[in-house]
């Protein structure tokens, strides 16, 4: 198991998350601004908008949770390794989420 490799994975996707996050406290001001000067945002577009805004920063905030106990994990050395069966993750699988804890197998029979 590379942990070199995968912690820079997910230091990666950490600053990404990060960089998302202080873009889009930019993009909800404008959102505001835009609303008060013209008006084109009607009260139901501006409530979704909100609750879709919280919806991505909730999960935004749950991947960071999972990342950093991905980081915990490999301090223990027990990154790549299934949870539920103890078998060695699928390289790629990691690759595609490095903060996944299941093997394929348990995770289609959860
Ligand atoms: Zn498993």
């Amino acid at each position: 198991m590379d942990y070199v490799y995968f912690r820079q994975l997910l230091e990666k996707r950490k600053q990404a998350i990060e960089e998302i996050a202080a873009e889009n406290t930019d993009a909800s001001s404008v959102v505001d601004l835009d609303q008060t000067r013209v008006g084109r945002l009607t009260r139901m577009d501006a409530m979704q908008a909100q609750a879709m805004s919280m919806e991505a920063k909730r999960r935004r905030q749950q991947d960071l949770v999972k990342i950093e106990a991905a980081f915990k994990r490999i301090e223990n050395e027990d990154y790549g390794y299934c949870v539920e069966c103890g078998e060695e993750i699928n390289q790629r699988r990691l690759e595609f989420d490095p903060t996944v804890l299941r093997c394929v197998e348990c995770e289609e029979a959860s």
